[in-house]
């Protein structure tokens, strides 16, 4: 074999690969449930599943590129003009595209860490630096340190609301406050992927404050509260520029036909599917109330998933939850996050949770 191999992009050195949630499996048959992804438990509603059967009739030919039908009733639903929506696969995809528009080699991209694992690879990828900006002591966004952070090399920021893995939010005063900071060249991305699950009435819609500001983007997604993680489509909302340039960086015909089908179908169900998410935030509650109970310290969640501060002890709390029948998500040496999932599984993680507090 030679030794000689195409020459790749050195940027490409060291990226690490994004870990996907551990499937459900168990080697002894037995039940076993995934609350390692922050997906939706419930199995696709009867209409939705309607549409994509019908839309599947079709996949011999191109999706429609620019996803009109899709954009039409998005801008109609968050009250938008339709050049301000932008569509792509899930809003990691979006995310994807909106670091390629805004940043390249020299230039920074702002984030709050530990926060979502897609920021590092995808700031890697388009050769760009991370500045990555930690949490504060009770797992929250530190916006004046991210302000703090900006320099005229900064591009973009993420601020994660609700964060990626622990379910804090920042809050109106102090959103509005650091956007006043942020120099109007600077794109800030909210990514909102669990907005639909936040209860607390000061954290604000990134729709509403978009309006007012050229440098907001809003990142939503069909893939937790409206259960089409397996479809792949996701959006942005963005004033002028910014949506023109996600047109101009998406994956010609990536949205399919059956996706964008499902999300309209889902659009237009939105009573039925809130009806499971308000199920699940009941279920959210029941969850973090029984770990206070236990005595564990638990950050306010505003997402689908809760996440539990185990250091040293992560990855033999991930295992003996796995024994016990439910794979969560691990952070070596940080912490577990764990999705709230079905009532069974989640009193899988209780138990095991109760069991393991009495070891530490
Ligand atoms: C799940 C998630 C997304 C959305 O992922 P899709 O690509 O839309 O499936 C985006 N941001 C965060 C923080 C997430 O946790």
């Amino acid at each position: 074999m030679s030794e000689t191999n195409p020459k790749l992009r050195a940027e490409l050195e060291g990226i690490p690969t994004y870990k996907p949630g551990r499937p459900a499996s168990s080697a002894d048959g037995a039940v076993a449930y995934k609350l390692s992804s922050n997906e939706n438990p419930y199995p696709p509603l009867p209409g939705v599943l309607e549409s994509v059967t019908a839309a599947a009739e079709a996949f011999n030919r191109y999706p429609d590129l620019a996803c009109t039908a899709l954009v039409d009733e998005l801008a109609e639903r968050f009250g938008v003009p339709h050049a301000h929506v932008a569509t792509g696969t899930g809003s990691v995809g979006v995310a994807q595209q909106l670091v390629q528009s805004t940043a390249g080699p020299g230039d920074e991209v702002i984030y709050a860490w530990r926060s979502f694992e897609a920021y590092p690879i995808i700031t890697q990828i388009s050769g760009a630096t991370s500045v990555q900006v930690p949490l504060t002591p009770g797992d929250v966004h530190d916006l004046d340190a991210m302000a703090d952070a900006i320099t005229d090399r900064t591009r973009l920021v993420f601020v994660c609301n609700p964060n990626n893995p622990t379910g804090t939010v920042v809050r109106r005063a102090e959103l509005e406050r650091f956007l006043d900071r942020v120099p109007k060249d600077v794109l800030v991305v909210l990514d909102e992927a669990y907005h639909e699950f936040i209860r607390d009435p000061e954290v604000p819609d990134g729709v509403e404050l978009y309006r007012e500001r050229p440098n907001v983007c809003v990142l939503r997604t069909f893939s937790k509260a409206y259960g089409l993680a397996g479809l792949r489509v996701g959006f942005a909302i963005a004033h002028e520029p910014v949506a023109a340039a996600l047109r101009k960086t998406a994956v010609p015909f990536g949205v399919s036909h059956i996706a964008q089908e499902a999300a309209i179908a889902s659009l237009r169900a939105e009573d039925e599917l809130f009806g499971r998410v308000g199920s699940l935030v009941c279920e959210r509650t029941r969850v973090v109330d029984a770990l206070r109970e236990q005595e564990w310290t638990v950050p306010e969640t505003q997402a689908n998933f809760v996440w539990l501060r185990l250091g040293e002890r992560t990855l033999d709390f991930a295992a003996a939850c796995e024994s016990a029948g439910v794979v969560v998500r691990p952070f070596a040496g940080e912490g577990v996050r764990v999705t709230v999932g079905e009532t069974e599984a989640n009193d899988i993680f209780l138990r095991t949770a109760e069991l393991f507090r009495k070891e530490l």
